[in-house]
């Protein structure tokens, strides 16, 4: 049984729910991952917790592992969707927290974004 914590007005529950469509990445027992529907650059998908978490604001010594995992998942991911190898290419990874931080979706998230310049933002 699925025991993780979800919000009914959160679109990336939703999302992880399947009731909303996405461009699925990647998908493990607490990670997935998706295209993000207006991409800044030729690579750009986001990878949440399966739990609801709202941000980073959030976490506790708890989330290290998950947290972990996420970063460390990230590489493998951005080169298979198509950005280049570092050191020429590489990607970027941002965690937009709060309003302060730019945040719009309430669920935590970290962008990665790479692939060739220009890109439409950053
Ligand atoms: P934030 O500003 O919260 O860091 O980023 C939220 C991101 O979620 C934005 O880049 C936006 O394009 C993306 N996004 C918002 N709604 C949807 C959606 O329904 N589907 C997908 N795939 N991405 C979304
Ligand atoms: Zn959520």
């Amino acid at each position: 049984m699925d025991t993780l914590s979800h919000d009914p007005n959160c679109i990336f529950c939703k999302i992880i729910a399947g009731q909303i469509p996405s461009k699925k990445v990647y998908e493990d027992e607490g990670i997935y991952a998706f295209h993000d529907i207006h991409p800044w650059a030729p690579v750009h998908f986001l990878m949440v917790p399966k739990e609801h978490i709202p941000s980073m604001a959030q976490l506790t010594p708890d989330h290290a592992p998950l947290l972990g995992r996420m970063m460390t998942l990230a590489p493998r991911l951005a080169l298979e969707q198509g950005c280049r190898p570092y050191p020429e290419g590489g990607f970027r990874i941002v965690i937009n927290t709060g309003l302060d931080g730019g945040q719009e979706v309430h669920h935590l998230h970290m962008h990665v974004i790479g692939g060739p310049r220009p890109w439409r933002k950053g």
